[in-house]
C-alpha cells in the first residue's frame, strides 16, 4: 500500500473508531478497525473453507495428517494460553490439502488449511509450527474483519453507512456489503496487508515458542520460502520482503527465545 493510501485509511479508521468502536489485537496492543460481528466472520469463514475444500483434495488420515493435526492442535492450545482475552474458538478444524504449492491458510470461526508441499517446505515440526502459528495469528488478530471493515467503508465511502450497518441483522449486513463491492467469500481471502502479515509473523512466532517450537526455525523457514516463491502465496503476498520479514524475525527472537525456554527449550 502507498504511504498515502495507509494514512488515509488510519485517519478514516480514527474518524471511525470514534462512531463505532474499535478493538485492540491481543499480544501487540495495535488498535484496530472492526465493525463486523464475529457470528458473520464466522460464518463467512464456514463457507469460504468449504468451497476450498470442495474445489482441493482433502487427506482424510495418515501420519502425515495427525502430525498436522498435532501440531495445530498445541498451536491453538498455547494462543489460548498466551493470549487468553483473544476471542478465538477452543475447537479448530485443521485439514490438510494434497497440493504441491507450499501454501497454508486460516479462516475466521478455527479453520486452518494446509498444503503437503507446505510440510515438504517446512521440514520440520519446528518450522510448521511456525506457519500454522502465522495463520493463528492472522485469526487471533481477527485481520480479515478489520480488512473487511475498512474495504466496506473505502469502497462505499460511507461513515454513516458503517454506523447503520453495525445494527442491522446478518442478512442486511451481507447485502449491504455485496452491494457496496465487498463481496463476501471473496472478502475474506484478500490478500492481507504488510501490517497484518508481521503482526501475523510476530504473533505467530510467539505462540509457537510458547508451545515448545523452536523460534529459531524461522529463519532458514522463511530463506526457503524466499526460494520456492515467486511472490505469489499468501506468505510472500509481495509484503514483507523476505530480507525485512528475516529482519523482523530476527527483533523478535530474544523475545521468543525467553518463552522457548520457558516452555523446557533448549
Ligand atoms: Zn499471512
Amino acid at each position: 500500500m502507498k504511504r498515502s493510501a495507509r494514512i488515509q485509511q488510519s485517519v478514516l479508521g480514527m474518524m471511525v473508531c470514534g462512531l463505532v468502536g474499535c478493538s485492540v489485537v491481543p499480544g501487540t496492543n495495535r488498535s484496530q478497525l472492526n465493525f463486523m460481528s464475529d457470528s458473520q466472520m464466522n460464518h463467512l469463514g464456514g463457507e469460504t473453507f468449504s468451497s476450498i475444500l470442495q474445489k482441493g483434495k482433502v487427506i482424510e488420515d495418515g501420519a502425515v495428517v495427525a502430525r498436522v493435526q498435532a501440531i495445530g492442535t498445541r498451536i491453538v492450545q498455547s494462543a489460548h494460553g498466551l493470549y487468553p482475552s483473544a476471542d478465538i474458538p477452543s475447537e479448530w478444524e485443521i485439514v490438510l490439502i494434497e497440493d504441491d504449492t507450499p501454501n497454508a491458510f486460516a479462516l475466521p470461526g478455527g479453520r486452518i488449511g494446509v498444503h503437503t508441499g507446505m510440510v515438504e517446505l517446512a521440514g520440520s515440526d519446528d518450522a510448521l509450527a511456525i506457519v500454522m502459528g502465522h495463520e493463528v495469528g492472522h485469526v487471533l488478530a481477527e485481520h480479515s474483519a478489520e480488512r473487511m471493515s475498512h474495504t466496506v467503508l473505502i469502497t462505499g465511502g460511507l461513515i454513516t453507512g458503517a454506523v447503520a450497518l453495525k445494527d442491522q441483522d446478518e442478512s442486511t449486513q451481507r447485502w449491504t456489503m455485496a452491494a457496496l463491492g465487498a463481496g463476501a467469500t471473496v472478502g475474506v481471502m484478500l490478500p492481507y496487508s504488510r501490517v497484518h502479515e508481521s503482526e501475523a509473523d510476530e504473533l505467530g512466532l510467539m505462540i509457537a515458542a510458547n508451545a515448545g517450537y523452536d523460534p529459531r526455525a524461522s529463519i532458514p523457514l522463511w530463506q526457503r520460502m524466499a526460494a520456492a516463491s515467486g511472490g505469489r502465496l499468501e506468505f510472500l503476498s509481495t509484503h514483507p520482503v523476505p530480507a525485512t520479514r528475516i529482519t523482523n524475525f530476527q527483533g523478535l527472537m530474544p523475545r521468543a527465545m525467553t518463552l522457548y525456554r520457558q516452555a523446557g527449550g533448549q
